[in-house]
């Protein structure tokens, strides 16, 4: 009976290490005081809920300034995940009121407000007619939480939970710290106004298309720019996956959007140092339409993808910090070398689709490793759980041991 209890006390001092050896967000390198950092935090399209690309948010730093653009269901998460408090971002510009750019903004506002590194500014967002309304209705939605975090419980900053917010006109909404920030408008069918954006910093440059079909005006405002975000609708393999939308749905969302060949002659005519989609259905059909119109640099974006652009463009990725394996029992992969805009050439390539945890570490073997590894990523409650279901596999003869289905489907 003695081998079990020593077994069972030494995977319980494993968890006591592994709780410590939480995966611990990257830390965020100082940015060259002339560059512009480009995260992409969500690109998917649509309202529809995927768990593999999140909602269109995206987020610029420059000059000490962290700007948000758009902010679609899990912005939040991408932010912790790139290791950006949720804070840091109290600036936020919105393209349109479709709930797939905005549906995050309450996350972001309450969240960032009672977070360990809590904001204690207001939050400040730009946006077309109807922003300020509807920045009014959310703080009488939360009304009942924001009373009691702020009056009677916590006494969290009363300036944190403020709402500054803007219904902007085409033009500069946004000068500061050298950073400037042009809304134009875009053409998305009768969601007007609909704006794009253009950030300028230092003579380097990112333009985001928000929702559009093709936009003169977005060429107008694009040019000269380092970097054009398009967003990008393949017409006919939206057709062929669209099965509960109506053929008159379909072709009234296909037509407020820009068809891969029609982004490429918007890039054509641009001419950006690089282009990236964001905003777009999984679909194979994007790079070799694109192809047919335009030749330059291009990227697929994904979630969590950066781009930092200064005096050249360098894309990597933002994600998880990895672990030492000494101490996590994981194999940490090396990083991804960040690719230079010389290598983009123009492969159109683009990055893995994996979520960062499975770009940033891969096991050994089935073993207690594996365990431990479960353990640093579930709850507390789960986290018993799965002790005792190991203790009862510890108190078996050792083949058991390894049956280690179960535990990793709990972890999915
Ligand atoms: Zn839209
Ligand atoms: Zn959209």
């Amino acid at each position: 009976m003695r081998l079990p209890r020593i077994i069972a006390a030494t995977l319980f001092l494993a968890s006591v290490t592994a709780s410590f050896a939480q995966p611990q967000p990257a830390a965020q390198p100082a940015l060259p005081s002339t560059n512009i950092k480009v995260t992409l935090l969500g690109t998917a399209s649509g309202p529809p809920v995927r768990l593999n690309r999140y909602q269109m948010s995206t987020l610029v730093q420059a000059g000490g300034e962290s700007l948000l653009f758009d902010c679609g269901r899990g912005a939040t998460l991408r932010l912790a995940q790139a290791g950006i408090p949720l804070a840091d971002v109290s600036k936020v510009f919105i393209t349109h009121l479709h709930s797939d750019h905005i549906v995050d903004i309450p996350d972001l506002y309450l969240s960032g407000w009672t977070s360990r590194n809590q904001r204690n500014r207001p939050i400040e967002v730009w946006g077309p007619a109807g922003t300020r309304s509807m920045m009014d209705y959310l703080q009488k939605a939360y009304a009942f939480d924001i009373h009691i975090r702020r009056d009677v419980d916590e006494h969290f900053s009363a300036e944190g939970i403020e709402v500054i917010s803007h219904d902007i006109q085409e033009g500069v909404v946004y000068d500061h710290n050298g950073v400037k920030v042009t809304a134009f408008l875009v053409d998305h069918g009768p969601v007007k106004p609909a704006f794009g954006y253009r950030v300028d910093y230092a003579g380097h440059s990112v333009a985001i298309s928000g929702d559009t079909r093709p936009s003169d005006n977005l060429v107008r405002y694009s040019k000269g720019v380092d970097v054009l975000i398009h967003e990008t609708l393949p017409a006919n393999n939206f057709r062929s996956r669209q099965e509960e939308l109506t053929p008159q749905q379909m072709e009234a969302i296909i037509a407020h959007h820009t068809t891969p060949e029609q982004a490429g002659e918007i890039f054509t005519r641009v001419k950006p140092k690089l282009a990236v989609y964001s905003h777009y259905p999984d679909s194979p059909d994007i790079i070799p339409a694109t192809r047919k119109t335009y030749s330059g640099p291009l990227e697929l974006g994904q979630d969590l993808m950066t781009i930092e652009i200064g005096n050249k463009i360098e894309v990597g990725h933002a994600g998880i910090q990895q672990q030492p394996a000494a101490s996590s029992g994981l194999q940490a992969r090396r990083p991804k070398r960040q690719k230079s805009l010389s290598e983009l050439g123009n492969a159109g390539k683009s990055l893995p689709t994996a979520s960062p945890r499975m770009q940033s570490y891969s096991m050994k073997s089935c073993s207690v490793r594996r365990w431990m590894w479960t353990q640093t990523r579930t709850p507390p409650i789960r986290s018993s759980l799965l002790f005792a279901i190991l203790l009862r596999h510890a108190c078996r003869p050792p083949a058991r041991l390894c049956t280690c289905s179960r535990l990793n489907s709990a972890v999915i």
